[in-house]
């Protein structure tokens, strides 16, 4: 293990100013954990591009390494599940907003927060993925516990070209769904049709006031976008269908009414990744693993180095990112 490596920190001053640093940092500068990780992969997610440029409170407790997700090496472990050498991915449970993250060549993490490897994966696949892949692949296992499959229609991803969409698209699609992918770069149909949807929309038509019941379009849906959207994506769903409610790309707020849940009976099903059960996690990793095609996963996400992990975060909250960055730590 290198004494001494490179990380992201991120720094206030007294005025609450935050600076973000390439720092030289040692063991020392990372929180307790009883399994320390050597980072080979980590991938920038909408959250570390809040973190990294202010624009939301994720991060709560300074100085932060920011990064949420990682898949690497057991360097040390003082966890009986974990010996040095074994494969693992840390999806969340706070880390890069409450304790010291991914953005480091080590991360010292809780054994309870881990997953081994999943046979079939490896770290830059899992990373590709990500946070945004897996709440996607949580997003379409509610959907299935609420009883929807493809022979009752079609449903809706919203945000489609992004991290959440373009895997939560490529997953329906290979489930055999017909995809509707709500978008505001409609040049990129091409892409989405590619990754598995059959119908592309743009976003304009779910962007604005929704009425309470509207003409019903699809069976249920993955919602990446909140707020008017997320309300619109209800109005126009079926009788007895479920939406999955994972994101708030466009507000926090849901400007909608009861009318959908009362008259339609339809469910709106809320998806958090963060503090999701071991249990939970290890089923949508292993059917990540099966029901996501990773040829299509190369083709929506792109590789960066460390050094463009500030860049790529800047990009993902002004919108320019399709589908996922992977960052190659070794790089
Ligand atoms: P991305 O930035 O990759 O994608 C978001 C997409 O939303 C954009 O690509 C864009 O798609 C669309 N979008 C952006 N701004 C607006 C807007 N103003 N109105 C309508 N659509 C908009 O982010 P992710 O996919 O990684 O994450 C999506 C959301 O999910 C975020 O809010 C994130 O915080 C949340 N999230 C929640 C998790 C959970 O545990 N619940 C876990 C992971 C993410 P297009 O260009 O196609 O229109």
């Amino acid at each position: 293990m290198d004494n001494r490596f490179r990380g992201i920190q991120l720094t206030r001053d007294a005025e609450k100013k935050m600076s973000v640093n390439v720092a030289e940092l040692g063991l020392e500068d990372l929180m307790e954990g009883d399994v320390v990780v050597e980072v080979e992969w980590t991938t920038v997610n909408y959250k570390d591009g809040l973190a990294i440029t202010g624009k939301g409170p994720v991060v709560r407790r300074w100085p932060m390494i920011p990064g949420i997700d990682c898949a690497g090496t057991v360097a040390s472990s003082d966890n009986p599940r974990f010996k040095p050498g074994d494969k693992v991915i840390l999806n969340g449970f706070g880390v890069g907003e409450v304790h010291t993250g991914a953005f480091a060549a080590y991360a010292r993490l809780k054994g309870d927060w881990l997953i081994p490897m999943p046979d079939g994966m490896d770290g830059r696949s899992a990373m590709a993925i990500g946070t945004a892949g897996y709440t996607a692949m949580l997003s379409v296992m509610a959907l299935e516990r609420h009883g929807i499959d493809p022979t009752r229609g079609p449903v809706v991803v919203t945000g489609a070209n992004g991290g959440v969409g373009t895997v939560a698209i490529a997953i329906l699609g290979k489930l055999g769904y017909e995809v509707i992918a709500s978008t505001g770069r409609p040049e990129e149909s091409e892409f989405l049709k590619q990754l598995g949807a059959s119908e592309i929309i743009h976003r304009d038509e779910l962007s604005g006031p929704a009425k309470p019941l509207n003409k019903e379009r699809w069976i249920g849906g993955v919602d990446a976008v909140g707020s008017h959207t997320l309300a619109n994506v209800l109005s126009m769903t079926s009788y007895g269908g479920a939406v999955a409610a994972c994101g708030l790309a466009q507000g926090m707020d849901l400007p909608s009414s009861v009318a959908p849940f009362i008259l339609r009976g339809v469910s709106l099903l809320g998806i958090d990744s963060v503090m999701a059960p071991l249990a939970l996690r290890e089923e949508a990793w292993a059917r990540l693993v099966s029901d996501l095609d990773m040829a299509k996963l190369d083709s929506l996400s792109s590789e960066i180095g460390f050094d463009g992990i500030v860049d790529a975060a800047h990009a993902i909250i002004d919108g320019k990112i399709r589908g996922r960055v992977v960052v190659n730590m070794k790089q």
